[in-house]
């Protein structure tokens, strides 16, 4: 029989809470869960509750140290002139403000991404979904960009040091994933691919085609950056292309993939002007790649996400749906789910599955754009290429 894919969630999740004004706001988690169930693709009996990671396993790769900062400020109510050192770790600043029990909040994002590592490797299920997860810009001793630890550098490391697997992880936010790539930087037993807006105007500022690895990692580390306004066949055609190259020169054990799904054209945060098309694109390709060398073995994770209303909800849903091999073809959105949200909802919601070609911009340098951004992936690519007729 075939193992259903599973699904890691409970409300706890909506701890993660900086403040009511911040844009990280993980209300998104239980819109998507409410817009799965309302289109019928969600059984109770494959949803999963998250247990906290222990301190053990977030010291898997964070610093002793910082754990007990970060265990320190969350028992407080707020920081004081006494906590001037948070910032040397991060927090307490505008991207990631402190709040009570963050320590508690987090680690438990962590445990439902190594729960879910768990899961698939214990034969329970061939692909996991946790949507809270992602946490990707956070640092072993430092809180970045909304993150305070590292679920999926956690979640790697867990599974390299406990079945020695060679994990590939794809990260396809609009924002670099540099926490992941930076804690595993020399290793070759880890490649990260990340494909995002270029750094050149967005947060983190890195990501650079030139950044490959380091010592006996070099090569395993691969960086698209493109360039502002791509939209998806741009950004189809250079995904396509490097993870096809990356899975073949790889062949990964296992697939960890980070869902951002910030590069669309109504997200507030980014400059990438892509439609519902390519999230639908995103699931499938990595399905395929899993199939391939992984066994099936999928685990997916969320990631940024700021139009949280006519973005998150639509995109999350269709890694779930090609979990579940649902297809994905134009259906309207149920009315329900949309009078039970549309009154909180701070933008209209969408009406269909799928973007419509009158929503979406013009982009007046488009051309330029494309050219540019191939230009860009076959530099990327061009130290395995070279690899690959050494070979
Ligand atoms: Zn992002």
């Amino acid at each position: 029989m075939k193992r259903k894919p599973l699904y890691i969630y409970s409300d706890d999740l909506l701890g993660y809470h900086f403040h009511p004004r911040h844009p990280f706001n993980q209300k998104r988690l239980k819109i998507t869960k409410d817009l799965l169930e309302t289109l019928g693709y969600l059984s109770p009996d494959q949803i999963i509750a998250p247990r906290p990671a222990t301190e053990n396993e977030l010291s898997l790769i964070h610093h002793h140290k910082y754990i007990q900062v970060i265990k320190t400020l969350s028992d407080l109510n707020e920081l004081t002139d006494q906590e001037f050192f948070a910032e040397q770790f991060g927090i307490g600043t505008e991207d990631t403000p402190h709040f009570p029990n963050m320590h508690q909040a987090t680690s438990l994002i962590v445990g439902g991404t190594l729960l879910g590592a768990e899961l698939i490797m214990q034969g329970k299920a061939e692909q996991v979904l946790n949507m809270s997860g992602g946490l990707h810009h956070a640092f072993q001793g430092k809180a970045a960009g909304f993150c305070i630890y590292n679920d999926c550098s956690v979640a790697i490391s867990y599974l390299q040091k406990k079945y020695k697997l060679k994990v590939l992880y794809i990260d396809t936010d609009a924002h670099h994933g540099d926490g992941v790539q930076w804690a595993f930087y020399d290793d070759p037993n880890v490649f990260t691919l990340s494909i995002h807006e270029t750094g050149r105007y967005l947060f983190p500022g890195t990501g650079h085609f030139t950044e490959r690895g380091d010592g006996r990692g070099f090569g395993y580390s691969l960086n698209i950056p493109l360039d502002a306004y791509t939209q998806d066949e741009s950004w189809l055609e250079c995904f396509e292309e490097a993870l096809a190259e990356v899975i073949d020169f790889f062949k990964p054990d296992f697939i960890l993939s980070q869902h951002g799904c910030d590069a669309h054209f109504y997200d507030p945060m980014t400059h990438l002007a892509s439609s519902m098309h390519i999230y639908a694109e995103i699931p499938r390709l990595i399905k395929e790649a899993s199939k391939k060398y992984s066994q099936g073995r999928w685990l997916a994770v969320g990631g940024g996400g700021y139009d949280i209303w006519r973005v998150v909800p639509r995109a999350w849903s269709m890694i779930w749906m090609v979990m579940n091999d649902i297809p994905i073809v134009q259906q309207e959105i149920p009315l329900s789910w949309k009078r039970k949200w549309g009154h909180k909802a701070t933008k209209t919601l969408p009406s269909f599955l799928l973007d419509l070609e009158e929503d979406y911009p013009f982009i007046p340098r488009q051309k330029e754009i494309e050219i540019q951004n191939t230009i860009t992936k076959n530099k990327a690519l061009s130290f395995l290429r070279h690899q690959k007729h050494r070979a």
